[in-house]
């Protein structure tokens, strides 16, 4: 039978013994980013990719997702699974606390995503989509369109998505053909069609936030 234990004492004499990552508390906003505080979240996340997603990874990709009569359903757990994972605060693990984030350094961020793609890749795809998202709206985003995104997203309660891919294009994407047209009342107009969008539609949040590359 497969086993997932999350490699914790790798871990940290990677970070400590080598990164010396609680160095990280002389910057500015990781005051508090001591080695006590990171074994605990290592150890807490470790948890969470043994118990709760490592045992759904199996037999999620036995049953997969299913289509049917308009809605997409998860495996089953993945919604427990989810909302285990959101309500712990771990989709705004390194996110910006003025939007309800942790605060904590990506890097803890890069250990957590490490285990949850080892215990779970699957499960891992959709947090991990939503935080490609949060990141793009957090650097290039309005004022207005980050206070009504970011918390969502760090909450868990909304997820996102990344359009990209078109059927004629996909390394290639300067091909894109999708078009946004800027209208008079300030938003834009957008045609073309995007294949391939994992996570674009599913039933473990409220909403999900769809980010479309357009010329
Ligand atoms: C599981 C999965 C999830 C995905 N999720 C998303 C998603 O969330 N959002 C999204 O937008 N897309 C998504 N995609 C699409 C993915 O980004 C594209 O499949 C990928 O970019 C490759 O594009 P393509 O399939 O059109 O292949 P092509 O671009 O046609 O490539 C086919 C082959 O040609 C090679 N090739 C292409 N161009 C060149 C070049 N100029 N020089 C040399 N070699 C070249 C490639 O390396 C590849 O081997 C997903 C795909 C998969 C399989």
């Amino acid at each position: 039978m497969p086993v997932y234990s999350p490699p914790s004492e790798n871990i940290k004499f990677i970070l400590h013994d080598v990164l010396n990552a609680s160095s990280l508390s002389e910057l500015p906003g990781y005051e508090d980013v001591s080695q006590e505080l990171i074994d605990q979240i290592i150890e807490e996340g470790g948890k969470i990719c043994e118990n709760v997603l490592f045992p759904i990874n199996q037999s999620g990709d036995q049953e997969g997702c299913t289509y049917e009569n308009g809605v997409v359903r998860t495996p089953k757990g993945f919604k427990e699974a989810y909302q285990t994972f959101s309500e712990g605060g771990w989709c705004g693990l390194s996110s910006d606390p003025e939007y309800g984030g942790m605060g904590m350094p990506v890097l803890l961020n890069t250990v957590m995503q490490e285990m949850i793609c080892s215990a779970n890749m699957s499960f891992g795809m959709y947090p991990g989509l939503s935080q490609g998202c949060y990141e793009a709206l957090h650097h290039f985003g309005t004022d207005e369109q980050k206070a009504l995104y970011l918390p969502k997203l760090i909450e868990g309660t909304w997820s996102g998505t990344m359009c990209l891919t078109e059927p004629h294009c996909g390394t290639d994407l300067g091909l894109i053909k999708t078009k946004a047209d800027p209208q008079d009342d300030g938003s834009y107009k957008v045609t073309g069609t995007k294949i391939f969008i994992s996570a674009g539609e599913h039933d473990l949040t409220d909403n999900i936030v769809h980010l479309v590359l357009a010329k």
